[in-house]
């Protein structure tokens, strides 16, 4: 009766399924190679591998790699290892390229049967043809009544290089020459006529049906696995449904932007019979769920970059942000290269976006972050290097549920979700960021109480360490006042306090501030069942040489890298996000202090135990555990641990309001 409940088999995804309840159930994730994956993705990649896995069916990798300018060896590294540390295996890895042959074949098979004709019109004209900018009449140009072999021959041309980038596009004969008038129904159609003249009237409405590319000639064509073989290359409306098909995908899960592009998924299969016209019977099925957006962040790939890299802003924009290729291009392929605004827009938005172009001399911006590892980004190697464990990130995408509905979600819900996942399945150690020196005047040099302590006091698998209490220990700043205070619990000079873990309660006799900085140092005090009790205890690190402890570490604390809730929504050509960065988005502790527990913890990473992380050669973040009253902590990939140099990160804080 206590079965778990497999949330793919419920609500929407289990609505998928029961409409196409095939017993060998083939999903893909299908990302462009041109970026880092984020967190976005560990939703693409936890829905179509958790749908396969839950339904007894398998998953591909698919690298859709159709644009060689954006490609690189590096993402396509980092993709697949970022899918194996969400603890999902490919079925098996594929990349579009390896089928340039056989989509070539079929472009040709297009032609031939009148469906795709070669178009010399420019971007200029296209748009003009479109409709836009003004929403006037629809029109095609007169290549699209050529014959199949004169566009056989030009097509082949294409391919040989006799033309430039933008010069010539194969274009699918969709329903750019028809007009919605056309479907006008009239008093004596029949029922079924009126509901034909619908579809089509629908069909004819939308721009991702207005005889849209399928295969673009590339100025800068050098192909990542393919080298020079190839001038022209396929589209993402060409190329995507003809791979699920090769791969025998049945459910081609995809997000809400696409679903304008449905109808057009289908036209082109049932185009060249990979699909039965008008059922899903055979061949892939798309269907769209809900994208998922992190607020108070940015996700898109290309404004990423211009965090990792610098940017210039207040100038001229869309040359910044598109490549040469991509203008002379025209407006085709826009929509899905152009990582636009969080890739919500329609194919129609975008394709209006690009054509406002303004220019002038603008401001240099230097790098923010440190890397697309950043821990203040939500790239998904940057949430890794932080310390958050994929079994915490999918379970996030789950419980927010899988619809149709996009989901904004702010930090503080993602944050919320990775403590509740950590409190039980990480240690606990005491590590204290900005320590002050405690030494007990009633206690002999050489003094020592080696106190036996749960890992986690409600978890003893995770079992104990020693914690060596000393003549001298450290605490923490914020729990010391030079003055009383009513209001303060900690230690002052007339306010004894406990310590997590130690037998008695210390009281401070008098304490030192360094000169130069007027801080304080030193605290002398001591330790007893003569030292009042206090009301309430804090944590402390003792000093003892042969426990080799304190180890020293640099602890960094990470706020939100932007002040507004939402900067995808400040005007970047402007300044926008970038002059809304957060000063206090990293601040360093360069002189934490660790309890020798740390070593253990380190020896018995990864935490938590059930992930799939655990596979393979283990990422330093993997290392992690509860600073107690403090927050959550991960080894940083700048720490080397055996020169003494630890390097820790803020996981996220052990409350909501933060602290420390
Ligand atoms: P971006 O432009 O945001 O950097 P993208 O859309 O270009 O990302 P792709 O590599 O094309 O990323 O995407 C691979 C898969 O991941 C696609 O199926 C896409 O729908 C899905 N995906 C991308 N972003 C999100 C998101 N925010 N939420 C859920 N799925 C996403
Ligand atoms: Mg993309
Ligand atoms: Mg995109």
């Amino acid at each position: 009766a206590n079965e778990p409940v497999d949330p793919f088999k419920q609500g929407w995804l289990k609505g998928i399924y029961n409409e196409k309840p095939v017993k060998e159930v083939q999903t893909r994730f299908p990302p462009e190679p041109n970026g880092y994956l984020h967190i976005g993705h560990a939703k693409a990649i936890t829905v179509n591998f958790g749908f396969a896995k839950s339904y007894g069916g398998l998953c591909n990798l698919r690298y859709d790699d159709t644009n060689p300018a954006k490609e690189e060896e590096q993402f396509f590294v980092s993709i697949r290892e970022m899918v194996e540390w969400l603890g999902f295996a490919p079925s098996r890895i594929t990349y579009s390229s390896d089928d340039f042959d056989r989509l070539y074949e079929l472009a040709e098979e297009l032609v031939r049967r009148g469906k795709a004709y070669v178009c010399l019109c420019s971007a200029e004209e296209v748009k003009r043809r479109r409709g836009w900018p003004e929403h006037g009449p629809r029109s095609v140009c007169e290549d699209w009544s050529r014959t199949a072999e004169e566009n056989l021959d030009d097509f082949r041309a294409m391919r040989d290089g006799r033309y430039r980038a933008g010069e010539a596009h194969l274009r699918m004969k969709q329903y750019l020459g028809t007009t919605a008038e056309e479907y006008e129904v009239t008093e004596e159609d029949s029922a079924e006529v009126k509901k034909e003249k619908a579809r089509l009237k629908s069909l004819a409405e939308n721009p991702a049906l207005w005889d849209v590319a399928a295969y673009r000639v590339k100025n800068e064509n050098h192909h990542h696995r393919t080298g020079d073989k190839w001038r022209i290359y396929p589209t993402y409306e060409f190329t995507h449904c003809l791979c699920d098909s090769f791969e025998g995908v049945s459910h081609s899960l995809c997000t809400v932007e696409f679903e304008t592009l449905r109808p057009a998924y289908n036209w082109l299969l049932e185009a060249l019979d990979h699909k039965l016209p008008s059922s899903d019977e055979k061949g892939p099925m798309q269907r769209e769920y809900g994208r998922l957006n992190v607020e108070g962040t940015i996700l898109s790939k290309r404004r990423i970059a211009m965090l990792v890299g610098g940017t210039t802003v207040g100038g001229s924009d869309t040359a910044a942000e598109t490549s040469a290729d991509d203008i002379a291009d025209g407006v085709d392929e826009i929509k899905l290269e152009e990582e636009g605004d969080e890739n919500t827009e329609t194919p129609a938005e975008a394709i209006k976006a690009v054509t406002t172009n303004g220019s002038s001399a603008g401001r240099k911006i230097p790098p923010v972050v440190r890397g697309w590892d950043d821990p203040r980004l939500f790239t998904l190697v940057a949430l890794r290097r932080r310390g958050v464990p994929p079994g915490a990130l999918k379970k996030f995408v789950l419980d927010l549920g899988v619809t149709k509905a996009n989901s904004n979600t702010a930090i503080h819900t993602l944050d919320a979700c990775i403590r509740t996942y950590l409190e039980r399945t990480v240690p606990r150690l005491m590590l204290v960021l900005d320590p002050i020196k405690v030494t007990f005047t009633n206690l002999p040099d050489d003094y020592l109480e080696e106190r036996d302590v749960p890992f986690d006091p409600k978890d003893k698998e995770k079992g104990t360490h020693k914690v060596p209490f000393t003549k001298v220990i450290y605490i923490d700043r914020d729990d010391f006042r030079e003055a009383d205070d009513a209001d303060f619990f900690r230690l002052s000079p007339g306010q004894s306090v406990g310590l997590l873990h130690a037998e008695y309660p210390i009281a401070c006799k008098t304490f030192h501030k360094d000169s130069s900085s007027g801080k304080v140092e030193a605290i002398e005090a001591e330790y007893g069942s003569h030292v009042p009790a206090g009301k309430a205890r804090i944590h402390w690190v003792g000093e003892s040489a042969a426990h080799n402890s304190p180890v020293k570490a640099e602890a960094r604390i990470f706020n939100p890298l932007f002040r507004a809730s939402k900067p995808n929504e400040l005007d970047w050509k402007n300044g926008g996000y970038f002059d809304d960065v957060n000063p206090e988005s990293e601040v360093v502790y360069s002189k934490a202090m660790v309890e020798c527990g740390f070593e253990e913890i380190r020896r018995n990473a990864p935490w938590p135990k059930e992930e799939g992380e655990a596979r393979g050669s283990l990422h330093p973040s993997s290392v992690r555990f509860q600073g107690l009253r403090t927050a959550f902590f991960a080894l940083d990939t700048d720490s080397v641990v055996e020169e003494g140099k630890v390097v820790l990160n803020r996981i996220v804080s052990l409350k909501e309001d933060g602290g420390k």
